[in-house]
Formats: C-alpha cells, structure tokens, sequence
C-alpha cells in the first residue's frame, strides 16, 4: 500500500468542473479509489481519511468488498419497490437488527437516505404524535445554540449554526436558544459539578418562554458534531432532559447521525446516560459511505399512539427503504459486529485521544481536546492559558485543513462562534489501527506547526 503524502499542491492541469460547488477554493482533489483508511488521488498521492468523510461517515472503512458484494446481488435480485405499498426482506431484516441494539422501548424504524431526511421526518412525526394526541398547539421545536440537524428547511430551523441559516434566517420557523454544553466555555462561567447542569435546566426555561403548551419537541446531538466539536454534555445532563421533557409532555429527538452505530465506542452514544429518547435517528456509519442511507428510530409509545388513533404517519420519499441501501446497510451492520468495531472505536478513541492530548502539550495550538470514542474535537486558540481564541481573520483551521490535506491528512472543520473561531474534528473509520493513529498524529503535528509557521505563533 503506497501511503505517501501528496508533495505539492494539486496540478492545476485539469479542466475546470462542471459540479456547481459549494466552496469554490482551494480546487479539491480527485479521488480515485479507497482501501481501508486511506484515500488515493488521481495522482497517486495517498490520504489518510481521518475525518471518514464529511463527518464520520465511514464505518468499517473504504473498499470492503462484501459491502460492494451485497449491494450488487441485492440490485440484481430487486433493486427497488414503494415502500408505502409493499415491504421487502431486505428492509424487515436491516430494522430487526438494528432494534437489536436499540436502546430498550424503541421499537420501530423507518429509513430514508441521509441526515437531514431522518431528523425532518423526526420532527414532522413529533408535530403529528401531538395532532393525534389532541395537542394541536405544540409547534415549536426547541434546540442548542451550538449544533447541526441538517439543511432542509425543518432540520435547519433547529440548528445552532449560523453561517449554514445565514440567507434562509427568515424563512426558518425556529430558533435555537437552548444553552449548549460547552464545558471549556462554560455560557454560565461555571464549571461542572459546581454547575449543577445549568444547561440542561436551560431547557426548562425556554420551554416555559414559549409555553409548554405550544412545545412539540426538545432535538439535540447527545455528543456535537460541525456544530460544536467534541462537545460532551457532563454526567446526569440527558437524565435531567429526560425528565423536564416528561414534567412538561414534550418529546426529546435524539441526532445520532453523526454518533450512532458505534461512532462514541457504544453503538447509540444515548446509552451513556441512563435515559432513553423518543425518537433517534441514524445515518452516516449506518450504510458506511457505500449508499444514502439514515435511520429515524421510535419508541413504542409513539408507535403504539399511532396505532390507536388509526392514523398514518402523513409522510414519505420516493427512495425510503431503499432495499439496496438496506443492503448495504446490512453489509455494513455484520461487519460492526464481526469485528467488534463498537468495542474497538471505544479502545482507539482512549488511545486517540492520549495521543492528541500529548500533541498539545507539544502544540501551544491546540487548547481543549474532547469528545467520546473516535468522535473528537479540537478547539484551537492563541493562548492556552486565557483560552483567548484565535483571530477569525487568520482563518486558522481553513489554513491547517489546507497544511495537513497537502501532508496527506483529511480533517473537517467545526463552526465558530460563542467565543471561539477554530474548531475541528478528529473522526477517523471505526477500522482505524493505532498505527493509524499515529500517523494521523505525526501529520497533524507537521502541520501545525506549518501553520505557526504561516501565522508566526512560537511552537
Ligand atoms: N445531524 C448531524 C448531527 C449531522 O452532523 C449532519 C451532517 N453532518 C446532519 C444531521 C445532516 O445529515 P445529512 O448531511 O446526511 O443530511
């Protein structure tokens, strides 16, 4: 396996693209093939993919070919069929085992083709549960300032992410005023225990500023992706959510797009804490990157208060539960539990995050290293001591993508924000060996400190 860093900066030779992009700069690579956790580009220079894509999507790594192997046979056997009128084994099978490991009381699954799908169809079903219950007014959904559900209208109402609301803010019917967990800036200056969970009796407020009445839904990411990264909610907070939710009748979703399927080292990061949600939804590691694929799991009361009404779920894609996106997803599911990859992400997320903990008491940098499993943010500032952030001007983590994509490292940025301008994630496939590890920690080190360079901060 050639695992050489690409030298230079890309050849500028190829003809312009004709895929209307979202960033426009820096031109981005083109990736020929994958094996494992390593990425090739057209020019042969090797990457190591230690974001998983955008972000944590790959689970049991690049070019497994029972995944291939299984997507095929199932588009060869039935490769598609509307789900509102027939089912297919296919889908039957990937839901069982899924709810296999479900936390106890969610029952039923339902599939779509990626994050934003799940936790739309999450909050439409939340709306609906409180129509057929005769609680009409419940109509707002309640989230954090520092998080991402997704960019479809609904999903991005709910998100704390300011530059994705950016032009749409008008048109969003939601606003995200829940305090975050962020522990390394604490929005009460406070510290936990002392505490005392502020943030999570931040819900019970806003839920009587708006009227218990009127609140359908409470939706948060148990550990932060893009929105925050890394950020992990102290011991006790899903508990005391868990129960304000109950005290005042309203549903808390929990995004595990980015964590479930063993992503923070148990297979749904909920089960850190001794509380079960309403609703759960899934995407990323689910299908591993081999096909669109995404999860909105229910629990039973839900299910069952649906079942008495006689009422449908009013709600439906073309492509949900596609049976070769099951495929993959079943594919994909056998491999997380032959290789014991939620019990490994566990060990390589411990030995990951000793690693970068040691980078930065090398890399004046790096000012907070945090997350569960192989689900790690990093927050980068210009003094470590008065966690003083970094210059938004300097544009710092764009610069270290930029140092570590030519030293053959791929990361992915967080948002900025609430006191901070630099964040990143560490995310690499749940396959990732500690020899892996190791390399994705000598090439961060490497550019880091051409980013100090650039920026004449002393390392
Ligand atoms: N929720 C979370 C926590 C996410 O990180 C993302 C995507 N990064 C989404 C939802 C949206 O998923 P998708 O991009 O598949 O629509």
């Amino acid at each position: 396996m050639s695992a050489t860093p690409p030298a230079a900066a890309l050849a500028s030779a190829a003809p312009p693209s004709a895929i209307f992009g979202r960033d426009q700069a820096p031109p981005r690579p083109t990736i020929v093939r994958g094996d494992g956790v390593w990425l090739w580009d057209d020019a042969d220079n090797a990457y190591i993919d230690a974001s998983s894509g955008a972000v944590a999507v790959i689970s049991v790594g690049h070019g497994r070919q029972e995944v291939a192997a299984a997507m095929a046979a199932q588009a060869q056997t039935l490769s598609y069929v509307v789900n509102a009128q027939v089912g297919h084994a296919v889908g039957e099978e990937l839901a069982h085992a899924l709810l296999a490991h479900a936390p106890q009381g969610i029952e039923r699954a339902l599939f779509f083709t990626g994050g934003s799908e799940a936790n739309e169809a999450a909050i439409k079903l939340a709306l609906q549960y409180h129509v057929v219950r005769g609680e009409p007014s419940r109509q707002v959904i309640l989230s954090r300032r520092r998080s991402y559900h997704g960019m479809t209208i609904a999903a991005l109402s709910v998100s704390g992410h300011p530059a994705r609301r950016g032009p749409f803010e008008p048109v969003l019917p939601w606003t995200p005023d829940v305090a975050p967990c962020n522990c390394y800036r604490c929005p009460f200056n406070s510290s936990f225990p002392q505490c005392g969970i502020a943030c999570a009796d931040d819900l019970e407020r806003a839920i009587l500023a708006a009227g218990p009445q009127n609140v359908a839904a409470f939706i948060a990411e148990p550990i932060v992706a893009a929105g925050g990264p890394g950020m992990t909610p102290p011991p006790g907070y899903f508990e005391r959510i868990r129960a304000i939710c109950d005290r005042y009748g309203v549903l808390w979703i929990a995004d595990e797009v980015v964590t479930g399927v063993g992503r923070s080292g148990s297979w749904f990061a909920v089960e850190h804490w001794d509380a079960v949600p309403d609703l759960l939804t899934l995407a990323k590691g689910l299908s591993g990157g081999y096909a669109p694929l995404a999860a909105l799991l229910v629990h039973r009361h839900i299910a069952d208060t649906f079942a008495a009404s006689g009422q449908p779920f009013i709600h439906g894609h073309t492509y949900m539960e596609h049976p070769v996106s099951c495929a993959a997803g079943m594919a994909v599911l056998q491999i997380i539990e032959r290789e014991d990859l939620v019990n490994r992400a566990a060990d390589s997320g411990e030995y990951l995050v000793a690693r970068l903990q040691d980078l930065a008491s090398r890399q004046p940098l790096i000012g907070d290293v945090r997350g569960m499993g192989l689900l790690v943010g990093l927050e980068l500032v210009a003094d470590r001591t008065t966690r003083a952030p970094l210059p938004a001007a300097l544009g710092v983590t764009q610069r270290l993508l930029e140092a570590a994509r030519v030293r053959g490292l791929l990361l992915y940025p967080g948002q900025s924000g609430e006191g901070t301008s630099d964040q990143l994630l560490v995310t690499p496939p749940l396959i990732v060996t500690r020899e892996e590890i190791d390399t994705i920690i000598a090439r961060l080190d490497a550019a880091l400190q051409d980013v100090a360079q650039q920026i004449a901060l002393p390392t």
